[in-house]
């Protein structure tokens, strides 16, 4: 088990200000740690910096699948719908755990944008372009057939339905385990390091100028190649190297909403038309279902993107449209989040028209900077950038080329084999856990966050009963360990909102723990109570703006 842990901060530090690396990649979300794990395994010296927490940009305010793009299809969008649709059994081979398939239904109703004809077509077309085996091929299903799977549809409205296969994950998730897979193949990875500046030789880009935003403390990281992975702040740092020309991003702000599951009690994943003709997902997922996505130009603080209440009626009005008997209101909402695409900007196009590829910009001096793409589509951005830089170094320095390995790089956390395996695995973890009284979602919530790495939890778990005595603030306990030794925790939102996801799915949960957890914080990393009643109002706040609109 490699060690990605907090206590290293220190020791990290100094390596990053003391070493000259071959690449260094500003942005941990999941462009930029697919970057540094494909740049890792090909033999480059790499150091990643993420100025607040890793998949704390648009990385972890995602729709949280791993799909194809249905609806690029009608945009033509024919190259990108293969690369990310084949993309899809890629990722799960590596992630098994946490990419797992999702049947996802599709309904035709009356006066829809979608006809049975095209519906059948685009579905076919789909399966094609992703190569997806023949026993995972589209269904199409009759009137009847859709209303048995999906009761809570409009009965006089649904004229039939296709039903086929996408993967569900965790954003957040997926990004930790790339970045704790980079560091395993020797990358230097770190958090809460902002990059302000940089530095240049004959004005050629050849390092970063950044902050520790923990202390404060200035330093500089010396580098051959610079990498701009940072989502929606691509432009921010273009700008600062004054290398903006022509092409710019364009922001869209995506909202997505919580309810309890028996609010919306729905059979499985469905994908739905909304009133103004887009279409939107309500996903059941553990207690909850959610609901989303708007998309929607932004331009205002990139920072502080939140839900407005009118993101949240959007969505409300949608599906209380579609499932006529839900009656959801603003107060049933149980949390929510909002994020930022990195799209270019296409003049004349509105926001859902806006492509989804990725694109590559070569600054003159040397800095390369990548926008755009979907986190579905990460391993394929972070091959063409690690290739561009390749190609550079062999005609630079001589460097031999080796091509992309990481389609056969398991993720941590992924040493199943096959989804069946990870079945068996959550049947034995919950043999373990249901004397202790906890449910067999919990099993299932664990298998699907941590895989094999749930065995560690436990075993710290057993460890804490000695001295605690409830189960679930034990395995709470557990986790955080976990994360703050394993997976870079520095801060409790950290926990609370990227490694564990409780923020989304279980905000109650998170109003219940924070003492406790905060109490761990407070002994692992001795805060002063200043700190403590700091950190505690950051948690406190993030529970009231996941509601307040
Ligand atoms: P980010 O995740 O934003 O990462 C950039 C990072 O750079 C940030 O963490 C930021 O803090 C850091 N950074 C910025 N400036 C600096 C600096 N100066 N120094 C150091 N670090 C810095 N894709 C799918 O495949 N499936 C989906 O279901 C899906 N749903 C989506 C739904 C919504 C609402 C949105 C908004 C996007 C969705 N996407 C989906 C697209 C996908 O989420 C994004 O393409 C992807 O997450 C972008 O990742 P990124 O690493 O490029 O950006």
């Amino acid at each position: 088990m490699l060690i990605f842990s907090a206590f290293q901060r220190t020791n990290d530090l100094q390596k990053l200000q003391d070493e000259v690396f071959d690449i260094v990649v500003i942005g941990g979300g999941i462009t930029g740690t697919g970057i540094a794990l494909d740049a890792a395994v090909r033999g480059f010296k790499v150091a990643l910096v993420e100025k607040e927490d890793f998949a704390a940009g648009t990385s972890s305010r995602s729709t949280k699948l791993i799909h194809g793009g249905l609806r690029y299809l009608k945009q033509l969008e024919l190259g990108l719908v293969s690369e990310v649709g084949k993309e899809r059994a890629v990722v799960h081979s590596l992630a098994t755990h946490l990419v797992q398939p999702e049947k996802m239904l599709l309904p035709i109703v009356e006066n829809g944008s979608l006809g049975k004809t095209m519906t059948s077509v685009g579905l076919k077309v789909y399966d094609m372009l992703a190569g997806v085996a023949r026993k995972e091929q589209r269904t199409m299903l009759s009137k009847s057939q859709t209303l048995a799977l999906e009761p809570l549809l409009d009965n006089h409205k649904v004229l039939g339905g296709g039903l086929y296969i996408e993967y569900r994950t965790d954003d957040a998730r997926l990004t930790i385990e790339v970045a704790k897979t980079a560091v395993q193949y020797g990358a230097l990875a770190i958090n809460y390091v902002k990059v302000n500046q940089f530095l240049y030789d004959d004005y050629k880009i050849s390092g970063v100028k950044c902050q520790d935003v923990l202390t404060n403390q200035a330093f500089v990281i010396r580098s051959k190649y610079v990498v701009n992975a940072t989502g929606p702040w691509v432009d921010t740092l273009r700008y600062k190297n004054q290398s903006i020309k022509n092409k710019r991003l364009h922001l869209t702000k995506g909202v997505h909403i919580v309810v309890d599951y028996q609010k919306l009690p729905l059979q499985q994943a469905i994908y739905f038309d909304t009133p103004d003709g887009r279409m939107i997902f309500a996903i059941p997922r553990g207690k909850t279902t959610y609901i989303g996505t708007t998309d929607t130009t932004y331009t205002g603080d990139i920072q502080e993107v939140t839900t407005k209440r009118n993101d949240a009626q959007y969505l409300l009005t949608a599906v209380n449209k579609m499932f006529p008997t839900t009656y959801l209101s603003l107060a049933d909402i149980e949390s929510s989040w909002a994020g930022l695409r990195p799209l270019i900007h296409e003049k004349g196009k509105s926001p859902s028209e806006l492509s989804r590829k990725d694109e590559i910009f070569m600054a003159q001096n040397g800095l390369i900077s990548i926008a755009g793409g979907k986190l579905t589509g990460y391993r394929k951005m972070a091959e063409r950038v690690v290739d561009i830089i390749s190609k550079k170094a062999y005609q630079t320095y001589g460097k031999p080329i080796k091509i992309c390995r990481t389609d056969e790089i398991i993720l941590s956390g992924n040493r199943f084999g096959s989804f069946a395996n990870v079945k068996e695995y959550e049947v034995s973890i919950y043999d373990q856990i249901k004397k202790l009284g906890f449910a067999k979602e919990t099993a299932t919530y664990l298998v699907s966050n941590y895989g094999k790495q749930t065995a560690i939890i436990l075993d710290k778990m057993q460890e804490m009963l000695n001295t605690e005595h409830s189960a679930t603030i034990s395995l709470a306990r557990a986790e955080l360990w976990f994360t703050i030794q394993y997976e870079m925790v520095v801060k409790p939102l950290d926990f609370f909102a990227r490694r564990t996801g409780k923020l989304n799915f279980e905000i109650q949960s998170v109003q219940q723990l924070t003492n406790v957890i905060l109490t761990d914080f407070q002994t692992y990393f001795n805060w002063t109570l200043q700190t403590y009643f700091r950190e505690k109002q950051v948690v406190l706040t993030a529970i009231e703006k996941a509601k307040l609109f």
